[in-house]
């Protein structure tokens, strides 16, 4: 199916239904699965034969979604999760312990940036943040001895920044270690991080993927190119006596990363996605490919609507010609980088608050990045954990407003800004 379009594998990966089976990806709501011998589940369990034997490890239908991500990403194989943190979590401490270092963009998600600068913190974990768009000299005295990763996101929720993939990649593999790229807001219809250099790919596929906001999850994907065996990353190349010795770099070949990850960490942590919210996200997905396209051009048009309107004191996206990230985002995503944008308006948060309340199809949702659009303001919500420097840091402003455009008619997404604006 390799050669097939992205588009037809947002339909046709996946699952592939045998004579006489279900058309449509069924819903295996059950946590266990029967076998006639021991012998036959022992085997399951030396991952010498394929099979499902309980939903926590693999399920038929969340197994089918990630044969259908891993396909979009082209990478090698995936592995689901129940939420964008958990696949953020796992994706790092498969490869970071106690006494390891991580480089990682200071412009990321901000209950990100919570998870690795808080709680990975107190777990021995030492992150370093970095900006990024510092030149790769500037980004390699920040790598230690102990440095096993640097993570970035493609877009960056919700600055937008866009990241350079190329230079973070060769900043990664100049050191021998993985690059790993939350690429949630782009999409892999808008971006391939694997093409760039990008080593291991995760997402929340709580947005634009399921699109629907029904379902929360989350996805680890393996380019299958990094070599683990190459001294830095034991658990990877030596036995785990967790599992019966397993090497995974020796038993697993190029699936040892994502083999390690499912049998050793979600099976410790448990946060694995439901077959219900699975099955969801594949009908989220076989759209994709259509909803990105719409998110795009809608919200292309509002912002040059907004760049143009005299209440407004700026507009960040990366699509506008105006913008810093421009050539980045046209190198990486050129065809287009999200449906979010973010903007300020003039009179600063006070008006802000009052452009907010008097909109009324846009909705005031803690959410990005589903089928309708919705507005937020960071700074008061998301983001209000981080301290003043951490916002700043992050490239939030205290009149930010973040714009995730829906797939309604932009006519009437820009008349519903234009009543808000002049209530002010
Ligand atoms: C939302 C989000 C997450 C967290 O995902 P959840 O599914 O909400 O746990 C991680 N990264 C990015 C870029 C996000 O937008």
């Amino acid at each position: 199916m390799s050669n097939y379009h992205i588009e037809t594998k947002c339909i046709q990966e996946g699952f592939k239904p045998g004579n006489g089976e279900p058309r449509v990806l069924p819903i295996y709501q059950s946590t266990t699965f029967k076998y006639d011998s021991s012998e036959h589940v022992g085997k399951l369990f030396d991952l010498t034969e394929e099979g499902f034997f309980y939903t926590r490890l693999a399920n038929p239908t969340v197994d089918s979604v990630e044969r259908k991500i891993a396909a979009l990403e082209g990478g090698i194989s995936a592995m689901c999760t129940s939420s964008g943190q958990a696949a953020n979590l796992i994706a790092v401490i498969n490869i970071c312990n106690a006494g390891d270092h991580m480089i990682v963009s200071n412009a990321i998600y901000g209950g990100t940036i919570n998870l690795f600068a808080v709680t990975l913190k107190r777990m021995g974990i030492e992150v370093s943040f970095v900006n990024p768009d510092a030149s790769l000299e500037e980004l390699q005295k920040e790598v230690k001895e102990n440095t096993k990763l640097v993570f970035a996101e493609t877009i960056a929720n919700p600055t937008l920044i866009v990241t350079d993939l190329e230079k973070f990649a060769t900043l990664a593999h100049n050191n021998q270690i993985p690059l790993i790229i939350d690429n949630t807001f782009a999409t892999p219809i808008n971006c391939r991080p694997f093409e760039f250099g990008a080593d291991i790919v995760t997402h929340s596929t709580s947005k634009y993927m399921d699109g629907h906001a029904v379902a929360l999850g989350g996805v680890i994907v393996d380019s299958g190119n990094f070599n683990w065996d190459n001294g830095k990353f034991s658990g990877l190349s030596t036995p785990d006596e967790s599992y019966h010795g397993m090497v995974y770099t020796r038993d697993c070949g190029k699936n040892a990363y994502i083999t390690k990850a499912r049998v050793q960490l979600m099976r410790d942590l448990g946060s694995a996605p439901t077959p219900n919210n699975a099955f969801l996200l594949n009908l989220g997905l076989e759209t994709l490919h259509l909803r990105m396209e719409r998110h795009c051009s809608n919200a292309l048009k509002v912002a040059e609507y907004l760049e143009k309107n005299d209440k407004i004191a700026w507009v960040n996206y990366p699509g506008l010609k105006s913008n810093k990230y421009y050539d980045l985002a046209q190198k990486y995503m050129p065809k287009g980088s999200s449906g979010v944008i973010s903007y300020g308006i003039k009179g600063g948060r006070e008006a802000a608050v009052k452009f907010m309340d008097s909109l009324k199809l846009a909705a005031i949702v803690v959410h990005v990045a589903d089928a309708r659009t919705g507005v937020l303001h960071p700074a008061s919500t998301t983001h209000r954990q981080l301290s003043d420097q951490q916002l700043l840091d992050a490239g939030i402003t205290p009149d930010l407003i973040r714009m995730s455009i829906g797939i309604e008619n932009v006519d009437d997404i820009i008349a519903d800004i234009e009543q808000a604006l002049s209530s002010l």
